[in-house]
C-alpha cells in the first residue's frame, strides 16, 4: 500500500482524540470500542465502514471493540440478523473481545441492561431529575418548540416524585396503553438544542421484545440506553455518525447522572467516562442504504434476498465475489471525515479488481459460445496455461483441445470493423495457448444466424506462434466442446439506473430499479472449473471476474456470479 496515502486518511481526527485519552491516562491503560448495530435487518456496506472504524481504532491501541446488539427497541428485531451480523462481522476479518455479558467474550445485549436502566430512570425521578408526561405526540412536539424560541412547560413537569414514582411503576406494570404516558428527563426547556427539552427516556410499548418476551413494556429510548450501555460496558470512546452530533449534550447528561450515582466503571483506579464523537457517514451512489428500503427490495420480491449479489449488504457483496480485504481497503481510501460526501462504487469495485488480478485464478469460459469447427485437426492435446501470470507459485493447468471449441460471439464479425483483430472470413487468429486457426467460412440457419464458423490450423502454429514468424495480432479464448462444462452464469449490473435513487424522494426509488440489472446466461466453462468450490473466486480470461455462487453451485453443474467486469476507465484520486 502506498504509505503516503495510508498516513493521510489514518491520522484521521478520531485517532488524534483516542491518543490524547490514552496518553492522559483517561483510558485507565485499555482503549474500549463498540459496534453497536440494531438486529432489525443485514449490515451493509455502511455498517462495514463503521466496523472498520470501531474495530480498527481498538486494534490500533492493543484495546477492545465490543459487539453490541442495540436491541432497545422490540419490534422488527430478530435471531436471525442477530446471526447473521456477527457471521458479516467475522467475515469482514473482524473479533469482538472484552468480557461480555456472559454469553461470549466482547459480546452484549443492550436488552441484558434493561433492570439497569429502569434503576437509573427510578433514582432520576428520586432526584427530581424526570417525571412523567402525559401529553400526546402533537402536543410534545407543540410544547417542545422550536430552536428560536423556549418551549413551553409540560404540565407534569413539576409533579412531586413520589407521584411520579407511583406512574412510572404503574407505566412499568402494564396498567397504560402506548403513548398515555412517558418518562421525560427534566434538563430546560429554553435549551436552544430541542434534543434538550426534556426529552422523553422511556416510552410505552406492548411488544413482546425477541429475548425478554413480554417482561416489559415500557422501552428505554436511544438517547437515554446508548450513554448507560457505554458506560455499564466501559466503553472509553462511542463513535458514531454525525447525524448524533446535536445528540452529544444529552448522551453527556446522561453520563453525568451515572457519575453522580456511582456507576461509572472505574479501571486501574480511574473512573471510565465514556466519550462520544461523530464522523461521516459512508453514502455510496447508484443504491439506496436505508434498511427500511433494503427490507422493502426483499419482501417486495425485487432482489431475490437480502444476500442477492446486486445488495449492497455485506452478505450481498460476499456472494457477488467482493472480498473482505478489498472492502477494508475501500473503507480505507474513503477515510474518516466530518463532511458527508458520496463515494462511487466505481472505486469499490476497483479495490476488487487489484486484489482478485493479484489472486484470482485464471480460467476459460465461453458466455456467449458458438461453434468454432477446426476442420483439419485430429485426436486431442493438451494446452499447459498458468493458473496466475502474476504468481508463479499457483503453477499451471492442462487444458484439453480438440477439433471442436466453443468461441464467443462476439470474438467473431462477418464483416469486420475497422480494428477488429479477432477472426472473421478469410482471417487470423490466436486461440489462447493452442494455435492459430484460419476462418474457412460459416454455416447458418434459416433465420441467417451463424451456427458454427469453420476453420482450419496452421499446423506449424502449436503453442501459438507461426513457424515463419508471422504476426497474428488477435487472441481470444475458448472452450473444447468435448469437455467443456455447462454452467450457469449471473451477469451482475447496477441496481438503480440514476447515481441518487432517492432523488424524487424515498416513495419514488423502485421507478428507478434497473430492468438489466441481472442477465443469465448459459455458458460453457473449461473442465477444470467442474470441481470448483462454492464461494470460490476466478479471472474468467477476457471477461472479467466470477465466484462460484455460494448457495446454488454444485460439483458438477458450477453456478457463477460476475463480481465484476475486468475493467472500466476508473482510476482512483
Ligand atoms: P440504517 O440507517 O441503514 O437503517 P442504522 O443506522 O439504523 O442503519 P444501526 O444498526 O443502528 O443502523 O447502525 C449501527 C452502527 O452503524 C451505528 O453506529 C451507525 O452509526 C453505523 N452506520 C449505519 N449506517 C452507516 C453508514 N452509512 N456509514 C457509516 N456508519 C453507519
Ligand atoms: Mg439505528
Amino acid at each position: 500500500m502506498d504509505a503516503s496515502r495510508e498516513s493521510d486518511t489514518s491520522r484521521h481526527f478520531l485517532r488524534q482524540w483516542i491518543e490524547e485519552d490514552h496518553a492522559a491516562g483517561r483510558t485507565g491503560g485499555t482503549v474500549v470500542t463498540r459496534f453497536p448495530p440494531e438486529p432489525n435487518g443485514y449490515i451493509h456496506i455502511g455498517h462495514a465502514k463503521a466496523v472498520c472504524v470501531d474495530f480498527g481504532m481498538a486494534k490500533l491501541f492493543g484495546g477492545e471493540c465490543h459487539l453490541r446488539l442495540d436491541d432497545t427497541n422490540p419490534a422488527k428485531e430478530s435471531d436471525e440478523y442477530a446471526e447473521n451480523i456477527k457471521n458479516d462481522i467475522r467475515w469482514l476479518g473482524w473479533q469482538w473481545s472484552g468480557a461480555g455479558d456472559g454469553v461470549e467474550p466482547g459480546f452484549y445485549n443492550a436488552s441484558n441492561m434493561f433492570d439497569t436502566m429502569y434503576q437509573i430512570a427510578e433514582n432520576l425521578i428520586k432526584a427530581g431529575q424526570a417525571y412523567c408526561c402525559n401529553l400526546t405526540q402533537d402536543e410534545w412536539k407543540e410544547y417542545r418548540g422550536v430552536p428560536e424560541k423556549p418551549g413551553r412547560p409540560s404540565p407534569s413537569r413539576d409533579t412531586d416524585p413520589e407521584r411520579n414514582l407511583r406512574i412510572f411503576r404503574e407505566m412499568r406494570d402494564g396498567k397504560y396503553a402506548d403513548g398515555e404516558w412517558c418518562l421525560r428527563a427534566k434538563i430546560d426547556m429554553a435549551s436552544p438544542n430541542i434534543h434538550f427539552r426534556d426529552p422523553v427516556i422511556y416510552r410505552i410499548r406492548h411488544v413482546s421484545h425477541y429475548h425478554l418476551g413480554d417482561k416489559w413494556c415500557i422501552y428505554p429510548m436511544y438517547d437515554f440506553a446508548h450513554p448507560i450501555e457505554d458506560a455499564l460496558e466501559g466503553v472509553t470512546h462511542s463513535m458514531c455518525t454525525l447525524e448524533f452530533e446535536v445528540h452529544r449534550p444529552l448522551y453527556d447528561w446522561v453520563v453525568d447522572r451515572m457519575d453522580e450515582q456511582g456507576l461509572l466503571v472505574v479501571r486501574n483506579g480511574v473512573k471510565i467516562r465514556p466519550q462520544q464523537r461523530e464522523f461521516a457517514r459512508l453514502n455510496i451512489t447508484w443504491t439506496v442504504m436505508s434498511k427500511r428500503l433494503l427490507l422493502q427490495l426483499v419482501t417486495e420480491g425485487h432482489v431475490a434476498g437480502w444476500d442477492d449479489p446486486r445488495m449492497p449488504t455485506v452478505c450481498g457483496m460476499r456472494r457477488r465475489g467482493f472480498t473482505p480485504g478489498a472492502i477494508r481497503e475501500f473503507c480505507d481510501r474513503v477515510g474518516v471525515t466530518k463532511v458527508e460526501s458520496e463515494s462511487d462504487p466505481a472505486l469499490l469495485e476497483w479495490c476488487v479488481r487489484e486484489e482478485l488480478n493479484r489472486t484470482a485464478l485464471r480460467r476459460m469460459a465461453v458466455l456467449d459460445p458458438v461453434k468454432l469447427l477446426i476442420e483439419n485437426f485430429e485426436g486431442t492435446r493438451d494446452v499447459e496455461l498458468p493458473n496466475n501470470p502474476l504468481d508463479e507459485a499457483a503453477g499451471t493447468r492442462k487444458v484439453p483441445f480438440s477439433k471442436e471449441v466453443w468461441i464467443d460471439r462476439a470474438d467473431f464479425m462477418e464483416v469486420p470493423e475497422k480494428k477488429f483483430f479477432r477472426l472473421a472470413p478469410d482471417r487470423e487468429v490466436r486461440l489462447r495457448g493452442a494455435c492459430i486457426v484460419k476462418c474457412t467460412g460459416v454455416d447458418k440457419d434459416a433465420d441467417g444466424k451463424i451456427t458454427a464458423i469453420r476453420c482450419t490450423w496452421d499446423e506449424g502454429s502449436w503453442g501459438g506462434n507461426a513457424s515463419d514468424g508471422r504476426k497474428v495480432k488477435g487472441t481470444i479464448h475458448w472452450v473444447d466442446a468435448a469437455t467443456g462444462v455447462k454452467a450457469e452464469v449471473r451477469l451482475y449490473d447496477r441496481l438503480f439506473t440514476v447515481p441518487d435513487p432517492l432523488q424524487d424522494g424515498s416513495d419514488q426509488f423502485l421507478k428507478y430499479l434497473n430492468p438489466d440489472s441481472l442477465k443469465t446466461v448459459t455458458a460453457y466453462v473449461e473442465p477444470a472449473l467442474a470441481a470448483c468450490a462454492p464461494g470460490e473466486r476466478f479471472q474468467f480470461e477476457r471477461t472479467g471476474y466470477f465466484v462460484a455462487d455460494a448457495k446454488d453451485s454444485a460439483p458438477g453443474a458450477p453456478v457463477f456470479n460476475r463480481t465484476v467486469t475486468l475493467k472500466d476507465g476508473y482510476k482512483p484520486a
